[in-house]
C-alpha cells in the first residue's frame, strides 16, 4: 500500500494598480507593448523600485494564515533565458521571503479539519507573454514586471480531496482579502503541483515530479489521480527507479496525461544570487497597520454562523466559501430575513434558478436587498412560501422587482388574521354537516379535508398553520 505526498505551489497575480519595480499599468491593454517603460523591458540602467502596495498584500495574507511577516526581506535573481523575460533573469525572494511558516485549515468530506503548512510566499515579477502565429512568435511585454504572490504549502496533503480543499479555501482566502481576482481562466491563480508516493510506514519521502501550471481545480485532481498510478504502476513493476525521476510535467487536457517537459532544474542552474539593484525591503509600522486590516475570514464566518445564526456546519460552509455568496447572505438578514429561510432561498431557490439560465450570484438578476425583503415577507408570515416562488419566478422573468408592490400586484398577500380565516372556516363546516358529524366520530383523515376546502376559499392566501391552529379549535 501507498501513501500520496503532495506539495502545491500557487501563483497568485496580485491586483495591484502598478507593477512590482515600475509605475506601468497592470489594467488590460489595447496594444501590445503598450503597458511598458523602460524598467519592466529591462533596458540597461533602468532601476526597479519595489510596489508598496504589493507588498502591503503579500503582508496582509501573511497575517491572515497566521505566518511570520518578516520586517526585512531580500529580493534575487533567477537567471534564465526565455523571450518573455528581456532581463534574462526573474526578480524573486529565494533566502528571505516577505511571508514564512504560515498555516491553512482545510475541511474534509468525512467532517475533519486538517492543517497544512505553510513554507513562505514569496513577491516576484512575473513574466512577459510568447505569442505563436504561422511562421513567427511575437513577445508582448505588457505582462512583464507584474507582481505574484507564489505561495508554496509543506508537503502535508495527502490525496487529491486535500489538494483541491486545499486551493479552495487559499482561491476564496485571497478573494476575501481582495488582494487577488484569483481568476483561474484568466491565469491570475495557477499552480504547480508537486506529487511523490511512498510506500505506507517508510518516513523518506519519494521521488516528486512537479506539474505545471493548472489552471483549474478538476485538473488538479485529475492529474494527480493519473500520477499517483503512474508512479504506484512504475513502483510495482519494479521500474521506479527509472521512471520515476524529480522532472517537471505538463497536463495534458486532451489525452488526460502528464508528459515529461525538462529534468528538473537544481537551484544552482538559476544562478540565484541578491539583487544588486534593490535594497532590502523594510517594512514600515504604517504598512504594517495597512495589512492587518482585514475582512471576517470565512473560519470567523462559519464560526459565527453557527453561534450566533444557529446554522448547520455544512450550511455556513457552504455560505463562506465564496465571498459573493457570503456578502449576498449578509445583506438578505439586514433585510430581516431569518436566518435559516435565507440559506434555503439563498442556496436552493434563488442558485437553482440562476444555474437554469447559466448565471452566478455575481450576475444574478435579483439582488440581495430583494431576495432579503422576500424572504423577510416569509419569516413574518406576510406571504406563503409558495408565494414566494411564484414572486421569484415573477422576478427572475420580469424587470419590476419591487417585492412589496409586486406582493399586492400578484395577489400574494397571506391572510393570518384569525377572524378573517374563520369566517371562511365557519362557512365550510356550515355547509358541510354530514362530514363534521363523520369527523367527529372518529374518522380523522377528513381534516385535511377541511384543510383543503378552507384554503382553496381562501384562493390560497390563508395562512396553512393559521388554518390548522384554527380548525382544531373549531372542531374540538
Ligand atoms: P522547488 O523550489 O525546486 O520547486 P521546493 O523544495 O521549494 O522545490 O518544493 C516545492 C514544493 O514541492 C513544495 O510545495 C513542497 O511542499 C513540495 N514537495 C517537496 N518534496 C516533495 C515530495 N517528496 N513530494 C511531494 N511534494 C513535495
Ligand atoms: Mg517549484
Ligand atoms: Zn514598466
Amino acid at each position: 500500500m501507498f501513501e500520496t505526498v503532495i506539495g502545491l505551489e500557487v501563483h497568485v497575480q496580485l491586483n495591484t494598480k502598478t507593477k512590482l519595480f515600475c509605475t506601468c499599468p497592470t489594467s488590460f491593454a489595447e496594444h501590445q507593448n503598450m503597458n511598458t517603460c523602460p524598467t519592466c523591458l529591462a533596458l540597461p540602467g533602468a532601476l526597479p523600485v519595489v510596489n508598496k502596495e504589493a507588498a502591503v498584500k503579500a503582508m496582509r495574507l501573511g497575517y491572515a494564515i497566521n505566518a511570520n511577516v518578516n520586517h526585512t526581506s531580500y529580493f534575487d535573481r533567477k537567471s534564465y533565458f526565455y523571450p518573455d523575460s528581456p532581463s534574462a533573469y526573474q526578480i524573486t525572494q529565494l533566502t528571505k521571503a516577505i511571508v514564512q511558516k504560515g498555516e491553512v485549515f482545510i475541511d474534509l468530506k468525512d467532517g475533519t479539519r486538517k492543517r497544512i503548512g505553510m513554507t513562505q510566499a514569496h513577491l516576484e515579477a512575473d513574466a512577459g507573454k510568447n505569442m505563436h502565429e504561422g511562421a513567427y512568435s511575437k513577445v508582448d511585454l505588457n505582462r512583464s514586471g507584474t507582481p505574484l504572490l507564489e505561495i508554496v504549502s509543506d508537503p502535508d496533503m495527502r490525496s487529491s480531496e486535500e489538494a483541491v480543499a486545499f486551493l479552495k479555501k487559499l482561491h476564496s482566502t485571497v478573494r476575501y482579502l481582495d488582494i487577488s481576482d484569483a481568476n483561474m481562466q484568466e491565469g491570475s491563480f495557477r499552480c504547480d503541483v508537486n506529487v511523490s508516493i511512498r510506500p505506507k510506514g517508510q518516513e523518506a519521502f519519494g521521488t516528486r515530479v512537479e506539474i505545471k501550471n493548472i489552471n483549474s481545480f478538476k485538473f488538479v485532481a485529475a492529474s494527480i489521480a493519473y500520477e499517483v498510478q503512474r508512479q504506484t504502476e512504475a513502483y510495482e513493476d519494479g521500474v521506479y527507479e527509472q521512471e520515476v525521476n524529480q522532472e517537471t510535467r505538463l497536463w495534458n487536457v486532451d489525452e488526460g496525461v502528464t508528459k515529461s517537459m525538462r529534468g528538473k532544474e537544481e537551484a544552482a542552474d538559476y544562478r540565484y544570487f541578491p539583487d544588486p539593484d534593490l535594497r532590502p525591503l523594510v517594512v514600515t509600522q504604517e504598512m504594517i497597520a495597512e495589512a492587518k486590516i482585514m475582512p471576517e475570514l470565512p473560519d470567523a464566518k462559519v464560526k459565527r454562523y453557527i453561534e450566533e445564526l444557529g446554522l448547520k456546519l455544512y450550511d455556513a460552509q457552504v455560505i463562506t466559501a465564496d465571498k459573493e455568496m457570503a456578502y449576498y447572505f449578509e445583506e438578505m438578514l439586514a433585510q430581516g430575513a431569518v436566518a435559516k429561510t435565507a440559506v434555503t432561498w439563498l442556496t436552493s431557490e434563488l442558485q437553482g434558478r440562476l444555474n437554469k439560465i447559466g448565471s452566478s450570484i455575481e450576475t444574478s438578476p435579483i439582488d440581495a436587498k430583494t431576495l432579503g425583503t422576500l424572504v423577510a415577507n416569509i419569516s413574518d408570515d406576510s406571504i406563503s412560501g409558495k408565494g414566494g416562488k411564484e414572486l421569484l419566478d415573477y422576478m427572475m422573468d420580469n424587470e419590476s422587482r419591487d417585492v412589496n408592490t409586486l406582493i399586492d400586484k400578484l395577489g400574494l398577500a397571506q391572510v393570518s388574521d384569525d377572524g378573517a380565516i374563520l369566517v371562511i372556516i365557519d362557512e365550510i363546516l356550515a355547509g358541510n354537516p354530514d362530514k363534521v358529524e363523520q369527523y367527529k366520530g372518529g374518522k380523522d383523515k377528513l381534516f385535511g379535508f377541511f384543510v383543503g376546502q378552507t384554503m382553496k376559499a381562501s384562493k390560497g392566501t390563508a395562512n396553512p398553520a393559521k388554518v390548522n391552529e384554527l380548525l382544531k379549535e373549531r372542531l374540538s
